[in-house]
Formats: C-alpha cells, sequence, structure tokens
C-alpha cells in the first residue's frame, strides 16, 4: 500500500481548502468525507444566508459570485463544488474514517470501505454532527429535532423553538411567517446579541407585540406527546404543543480526537491542543483545521477565519517532507 503525504478527514470547505493547498504543492493527498461534499452546509436549513460575504468564503483564488452581497446556501454548495471540480481534488465521498492507528513512520486509517496509509492526518471535522442534547424526558420523541430544514411541516402547528441565538431566532421567525404558533425558550435574559443584525430588530418587534411568545431565564423540564413543561422564573408552566426544535447548537466529535490521543483542555470549553503557528496538534503529524480547533466554543472558528489554516497545515508539512 503506497503510503499518503496527508490525509485530510473531511471534506467541508477547510478539508477542500485543505485539498487546494495539497494539491498545489504536488503533495500525495487524499480527502475522505462520510457524507456528500460540504455535508454540513448540504444539512443547513434550506433557506438560510450566511452572514459573510461572498469573497469571504473564497478559497483557492476562485471567485465566488453571488446575487446578493451574502450568499445562500445553494450558492455555496453549487461554488464548493466547482472549486473542487476546478482542482479535481482527490476525494471519496459516502466514506467515514473510522479508526486511526499510529505507527513508527505515519499512521493507518481505517475508513468505512478501505485502510490507508499515511505520514500525516489533517482533522477538518466539523461541528455538526452532534448536537448539545437538553437531557430531559421526552427528548428522544420523534417531534422533536435539533436539526431544521424547512417551514412546511409546522404550518398551523404549536411549536416550541429552544435557544436564542442566530438558528433558534431564524427558526422562530421562519415558521411564524409560514403561520406556525410559536413559543421561544430562552435560557437568557434576551435573544442573543450576536443574533445577524438585521434580524435581532425583527425578532425583537415579533415578541414584543406578541407574535412570538417567550420565556425568558427558562428551561425545558419535559416534552410529553401534547404538552411540554416549563421551568421559568415564575414556575413552572405547561403548554399544548406539536413539534419541538432545539436549537442548542452542536459539538465536535471528540471521539476521534481522543482516540488519537490530541488533549483536550478541560478547562477552556475541551478546546484540542495545538500550536497556533502551524495547527499541529500534541501528536506528531496530526493537524486540525476548521470549527474542530475551538471545542466546545464553536464560534470561535468559521469558515472566514479557518482558510488559512490550511494554508499554514500544508507548508509545515511540505518543509517535513522535501
Ligand atoms: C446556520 C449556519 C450559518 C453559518 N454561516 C456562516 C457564515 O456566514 N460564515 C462563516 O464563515 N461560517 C458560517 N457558519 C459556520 C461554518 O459553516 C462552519 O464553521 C464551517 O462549516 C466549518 O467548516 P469545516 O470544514 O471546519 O467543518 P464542516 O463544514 O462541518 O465540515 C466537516 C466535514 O467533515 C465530515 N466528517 C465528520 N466526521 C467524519 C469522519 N469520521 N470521516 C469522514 N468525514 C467526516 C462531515 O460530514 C463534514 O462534511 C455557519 C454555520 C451555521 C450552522
Amino acid at each position: 500500500m503506497k503510503q499518503l503525504d496527508v490525509l485530510i478527514i473531511g471534506g467541508g470547505p477547510i478539508g477542500i481548502a485543505c485539498g487546494i493547498e495539497a494539491s498545489k504543492k504536488g503533495l500525495q493527498y487524499l480527502i475522505l468525507e462520510k457524507g456528500t461534499l460540504t455535508n454540513s452546509l448540504f444539512n443547513y436549513p434550506v433557506n438560510m444566508t450566511f452572514f459573510s460575504t461572498s469573497e469571504k468564503l473564497e478559497m483557492g483564488n476562485v471567485p465566488f459570485m453571488s446575487l446578493s452581497n451574502k450568499p445562500t446556501r445553494t450558492e455555496a454548495l453549487e461554488y464548493y463544488r466547482r472549486v473542487a471540480d476546478h482542482y479535481d481534488l482527490n476525494i471519496r465521498l459516502y466514506e467515514k474514517v473510522e479508526k486511526v492507528v499510529k505507527q513508527e513512520d505515519g499512521f493507518v486509517i481505517t475508513s468505512s470501505k478501505a485502510d490507508y496509509l499515511t505520514k500525516n492526518i489533517v482533522i477538518s471535522t466539523g461541528f455538526y454532527d452532534l448536537p448539545n442534547l437538553m437531557n430531559v424526558p421526552g427528548e428522544n420523541l420523534p417531534k422533536v429535532s435539533h436539526y431544521y430544514k424547512e417551514p412546511w411541516p409546522y404550518v398551523g402547528q404549536k411549536i416550541i423553538v429552544v435557544g436564542g441565538g442566530n438558528s433558534a431566532v431564524d427558526v422562530a421567525l421562519e415558521t411564524w411567517r409560514k403561520g406556525a404558533e410559536v413559543t421561544m425558550v430562552l435560557k437568557d435574559a434576551s435573544v442573543d446579541r450576536s443574533v445577524k443584525y438585521w434580524v435581532l430588530p425583527d425578532v425583537e418587534n415579533r415578541i414584543k407585540e406578541g407574535s412570538i411568545k417567550v420565556y425568558y431565564n427558562s428551561s425545558i423540564k419535559d416534552i410529553r406527546e401534547k404538552e411540554v413543561f416549563i421551568h421559568t422564573p415564575d414556575g413552572e408552566v405547561t403548554i399544548e404543543n406539536d413539534f419541538v426544535l432545539a436549537m442548542t447548537g452542536y459539538k465536535p466529535n471528540f471521539a476521534l480526537l481522543e482516540q488519537i490521543g490530541v488533549t483536550l483542555n478541560l478547562d477552556a470549553h475541551s478546546q484540542p491542543c495545538y500550536d497556533q503557528a502551524n495547527q499541529e496538534s500534541n501528536v506528531k503529524g496530526v493537524y486540525l483545521a476548521g470549527v474542530v480547533c475551538g471545542g466546545l466554543n464553536t464560534r470561535e472558528f468559521f469558515i472566514e477565519n479557518s482558510i488559512s489554516h490550511a494554508v499554514a497545515i500544508i507548508e509545515d508539512i511540505s518543509k517535513k517532507i522535501s
């Protein structure tokens, strides 16, 4: 079996950026992606618009043109597909990395389809596969979801949106505009101040006029088929309910990192240990890129500010190999 210079785990925007840099440097590389290309973006809400402008999401000197200055999910899916196509990236889709074993001079990677030998690994596995659970009874009922695609299933339904960040606010507004009866349950005393500045007044005004109901400083206690029990500062409240959309955020899959031996800093949002100069973790030859670098602080890194990880990593690997 031929040894690769670098195997990149995850075909999201940052895995693609790593592939581009590796291809530019003439490295023997492979990207393994467990789903479709940019699988996380594919799973985002159908009507979502990025907060970044298109040029901030560009990579590999390929211009990103979108109809308005902030691209939609569909435009981003098409852009990254074209970029991967343009660079003829060596990428295998629907192939999940399941195991990594360190050897004296590299690693053996076992995927759902094959084994590979590689000198270096980039972990760019993102954060969108594991939701932050509420850990309450009834969370596993079919009417509860931690993901949201589009408003149509919720027309005329009584829904609870849990959370007060961008995703929760987008879901509350979109479903309310399609005729859902929306109640928001927020653990804080207000909607998150980091909500997109052009959306914040919209949700605050809908709450003020009573179109969207809200329980601040509150949490879900119990979810049943027809109702939900909520802890509020004024005591427990029971409301009728058809669907719960828990927009409580997501977290990286730490199992793979821990299996490889990457140390997590439990005092700092479980942030994995790595050298900020070259993104190499405490395990030599294992590099971290993209949102996974922030640990549980999934807002620290996003596409815009992670594209540079790809450059730093591939520069370091090229130097080692030459
Ligand atoms: C609603 C929403 C809006 C956003 N808007 C913006 C924005 O405007 N601007 C911005 O910069 N960022 C934005 N972000 C954040 C941004 O999408 C993420 O930070 C970005 O996707 C990170 O890229 P990534 O490649 O690190 O991870 P991801 O895009 O999550 O890619 C990781 C990939 O790894 C794959 N994978 C995971 N485990 C394995 C495995 N074991 N084997 C093989 N493959 C695996 C996954 O399937 C996935 O495709 C937004 C996020 C959300 C949720």
